[in-house]
């Protein structure tokens, strides 16, 4: 349960100390219609007050009908019977007192919430007091912005736990148990053949030609197998993500901890850059603190998730029905992420490689791609790299971003998680996954199609990363011991850099 305690004043245009009778009589018999639903009570109004041209009640409710929604109501149903009667109108509503009770097993830590003063935990409560005083108070204005239901959504899904460590798992599927001779560590062998070496930033490598040409031969067998087949065309999506397209692809709700930031120069006047040119040319030392002082805040980010920045080519725009269903992916360039720390292997990186598909069409086209798509994978996986693999169902990110609760008018969207064992430490990873997004995106964008059908849209990103780590840690990197199909692909390995 949850209960509202709210004391608010509206402020008339003029006294209406004389009017009292006739205000309170109406306030007793004329507000039943606002404080009931479905036939329940579910606010009281009491502690009427009024000093001059001010009237303060105190709202006490639980969330059948909440009391700032009443609060709003009245409003209305106040400022019209004053208006018509007496031409006096209500000037302006002020927030006295403001708190909001919620059942919980569990305290929650939250610290620094906007408008919020203090949150306790007691009794089987949490207890959200807003402030009304300070200037970061809450006011009408953010009472009509739906700010405290904004508030309950987000405290409600910290208490659903969704994201991160207890993200919703689920196996759907799993190929045939293997026996693997190979049980080392992929990323160290390569290392040690001289295939890729460690780049300077934390989580990055350089791959040289032998990766490399392993990334290429996945990304052929994805051309081949699956992406001309099912008419997938190339498109190229940006790598830097200004806010806005995280505003609407939803990213902006959580993802803060695994970003980077990207800041421009406050200008571009080769003069400004003066003294910082000359101090490392002096010193041989960057001057970051001057460096930080000279450039804008962040702008947005480097490339997170693929599909956000194709969005933009089809923002507000009416796609035709023969265009349907949609098919395009991207591979021009790399994601970034601050992953946790500890990060050793390419199986986590903060800069990886991924091919990400991106589908659109009516609901029924949407699952229907994701299915051929699925049998494209299915085959790829069991026939042509022989992995042992499995899916399974899991939280679908916009869920663990957002924390969305049900999926009630999402029948048939989610994620589904690709794995692959390493049996050199005998742990799964995630090599890749499948979404469909329902009509997040469409609607995060605003895209329609011609015959104002509701829009869904899939999407599937392929880490070549992971895929590496899963390929080589299940079949070595000795390429005589490669599955036959993989190797016609895969070709002659290219000679390698030698060093002395
Ligand atoms: P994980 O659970 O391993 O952190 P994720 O669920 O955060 O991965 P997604 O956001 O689903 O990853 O990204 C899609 C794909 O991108 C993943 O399936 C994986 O192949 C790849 N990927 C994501 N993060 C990394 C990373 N840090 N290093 C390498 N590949 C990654
Ligand atoms: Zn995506
Ligand atoms: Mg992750
Ligand atoms: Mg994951
Ligand atoms: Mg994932």
């Amino acid at each position: 349960m949850i209960y509202f305690k709210l004391i608010g004043s509206f402020v008339f245009t003029k006294d209406i100390t004389d009017l009292k009778e006739v205000i309170y009589k109406f306030l007793n018999e004329n507000t039943k219609k606002i404080l009931t639903k479905n036939g329940e009570i579910g606010c009281s109004i009491n502690d009427f007050k009024i000093e001059k041209n001010i009237l303060t009640i105190k709202f006490e409710s639980n969330q059948l009908i909440r009391a700032h929604e009443v609060l709003i109501r009245l409003k209305k149903e106040l400022s019209n019977f004053t208006g018509k009667k007496f031409k006096i109108g209500i000037r302006d509503v002020l927030i006295k007192y403001f708190d909001i009770k919620m059942e919980s097993k569990k305290s929650l830590n939250i610290k620094n919430l906007p408008y919020v003063k203090n949150i306790e935990y007691g009794d089987k409560c949490i207890v959200i007091l807003f402030d009304t005083e300070s200037e970061n108070k809450i006011t009408y204005s953010e009472i009509e912005k739906r700010i405290p239901d904004r508030i309950i959504t987000l405290l409600k899904n910290k208490m659903n736990d969704y994201g991160g460590k207890n993200e919703h798992w689920e196996l759907l599927w799993e190929s045939e148990d293997k026996k693997f001779k190979f049980k080392e560590d992929p990323t160290k062998v390569m290392e040690k053949e001289g295939w890729i070496k460690r780049g300077y930033n934390r989580g990055q490598w350089i791959y040289g030609p032998q990766a490399t040409h392993l990334f290429r031969t996945f990304e052929k067998i994805t051309l081949k197998e699956l992406l001309e087949p099912l008419g997938f065309s190339e498109m190229i999506f940006p790598k830097l993500v200004p806010w806005e397209v995280w505003m609407r692809s939803g990213h902006a709700q959580g993802v803060y901890p695994e970003i980077y930031y990207v800041c421009p120069p406050k200008t571009r006047d080769p003069e400004y850059w003066e003294d910082v040119k000359n101090i490392y040319n002096i010193t041989k030392e960057i001057p970051i603190d001057l460096i930080e002082n000279k450039i804008d805040s962040p702008i947005g980010g480097m490339c997170y998730a693929q599909c956000p920045s194709f969005w933009g080519f089809l923002q507000g725009e009416t796609v035709s029905i023969d265009q349907l269903p949609l098919k395009v992916y991207d591979h021009s360039g790399t994601s970034h992420r601050y992953e946790s720390g500890g990060i050793h292997g390419i199986e986590r990186v903060d800069e990886f490689h991924r091919l990400e598909l991106v589908w659109l069409g009516t609901r029924k086209e949407t699952l229907e791609m994701a299915e051929e798509i699925k049998e494209k994978y299915k085959n790829i996986f069991e026939n042509i790299l022989e992995l042992k693999w499995r899916t399974a169902w899991v939280t679908p990110w916009f869920m663990a971003q957002e924390g969305k609760k049900g999926l009630s008018d999402m029948e048939g969207a989610g994620t589904v998680d690709y794995e692959a064992i390493t049996p050199y430490n005998n742990k799964w990873i995630e090599f890749q996954n499948l979404s469909v997004n329902a009509d997040k995106y469409t609607k995060g964008f605003n895209v329609k199609s011609q015959n104002n059908k509701k829009l869904w849209s899939g999407c599937s990103g392929i880490g070549l990363e992971r895929w590496t780590a899963a390929f080589i840690s299940q079949h070595g990197i000795n390429i005589e011991n490669w599955p036959d199909k993989f190797k016609k692909y895969f070709g002659k390995l290219p000679l390698g850099i030698k060093t002395l």
